[in-house]
């Protein structure tokens, strides 16, 4: 079966060519606002002839867990019943829809719950945009765009599916559908260093980040194992190379763990292998889950944010939100499909 939303309004026209031109932008409008068959204006016959062969809504909501803070966490099923997460928070300035790009990860870092039982498979293209669709449909009106950021900080490692990231890019910054501008996203990387050179090179205005979460190759190769693949060094290099091709600010996610990367003197290494590069440093509290590492405290986090910002280097402790319904990456997929959670 193939899936309506992989292809663009103009792809959408060549592949109806046999139908009235107006039924290609009906699909794409029912993709947008993530309506299935049933709830489109569009014959039973054409219906009946597209089913067999396309799927028009290939994403469903599972189970929604509401934070008290607001922050909604989404288990979605796939057309093939694989699950997937994504959040919908809400801020004063806007909401943000924080995405998944893979069933599973085969990153294998340490502190994270989606990499727990590897990588199941890549989302298509549309299934990722259809995700936004849905949560977008259950947070207002279907034909309105009820977010203005969306953050690929969801389960998966973008770069890992890197040419169904880039398709999805361009679907969600189309004109005829959500049309969100690329300063308004954010790609999340472990640190595919080759990808990151590939990707300056396409010139998309979203802000990148990546997790660094350690200040030197042997601490990160004991917590990230893409460590062993690529050196600090490369990736500030690929950066440097990143915002010279693009002039955006770049954003390193810093995840502070007791004892091992929360000391103030890693706060000073953090300010020296990032001196003359254009960024911010986003400091996170690790969201235990259940492994031997432990989550350095709150005020630690803003003492240790404090010693970067009197080091002249821009950092700020990141907000926490939904810690109360599995808000960090992969935990709620993770229960649900090891039984803990039904
Ligand atoms: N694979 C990409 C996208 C994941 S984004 C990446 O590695 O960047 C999710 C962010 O949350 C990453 O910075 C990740 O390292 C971090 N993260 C994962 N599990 C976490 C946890 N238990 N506590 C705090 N941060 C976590």
């Amino acid at each position: 079966m193939k899936i309506f939303s992989d292809y663009s309004l103009n792809e959408l026209y060549d592949l109806l060519a046999d139908y009235k031109k107006f039924r290609a932008k009906q699909i794409f409008d029912a993709i947008i606002q993530a309506k299935d068959y049933e709830q489109t204006n569009l014959p039973k016959s054409m219906i009946d002839s597209l089913k067999s062969e396309y799927i028009l809504k290939p994403v469903e909501i599972f189970k929604v867990l509401t934070s008290k803070d607001g922050t909604k966490k989404y288990l979605l099923k796939l057309h093939d019943d694989n699950l997937v997460e994504c959040v919908f928070l809400k801020q004063n300035y806007g909401n943000t829809i924080c995405l998944s790009t893979q069933v599973g990860c085969r990153m294998g870092c340490k502190f994270c719950a989606s990499t727990q039982n590897g990588l199941i498979r890549n989302l298509s293209a549309g299934e990722m945009l259809s995700t936004i669709s849905v949560v977008n449909a259950d947070n207002g009106k279907c034909t309105d765009r009820n977010f203005t950021n969306i953050v690929l900080m969801g389960s998966g490692e973008p770069f890992d599916n890197y040419d169904n990231v880039v398709k999805w890019l361009e679907l969600i910054t189309d004109e005829n559908g959500f049309h969100i501008s690329e300063r308004n996203i954010s790609l999340s990387t472990c640190g595919l260093v080759d990808k990151i050179y590939q990707f300056a090179d396409l010139k998309f205005n979203i802000t990148l980040c990546v997790s660094l979460h350690a200040t030197n190759d042997e601490t990160r190769k004991k917590i990230m194992p893409i460590a062993n693949r690529y050196s600090i060094d490369e990736i500030i290099k690929a950066l440097k190379y990143y915002t010279s091709k693009n002039n955006r600010r770049v954003v390193f996610e810093y995840c502070l763990i007791k004892g091992i990367n929360d000391s103030f003197e890693n706060a000073k290494e953090l300010a020296s292998l990032t001196k003359g590069l254009n960024c911010h440093i986003n400091v996170i509290c690790l969201n235990p889950n259940g492994g031997p590492l432990k989550a350095t405290t709150r005020s630690e986090a803003y003492a240790f944010v404090n010693k970067l910002n009197e080091l002249s280097v821009s950092a700020t402790v990141r907000r926490s939100q939904g810690s109360d319904i599995e808000g960090a990456c992969g935990m709620l997929r993770a229960k649900t499909i090891n039984g803990g959670n039904k």
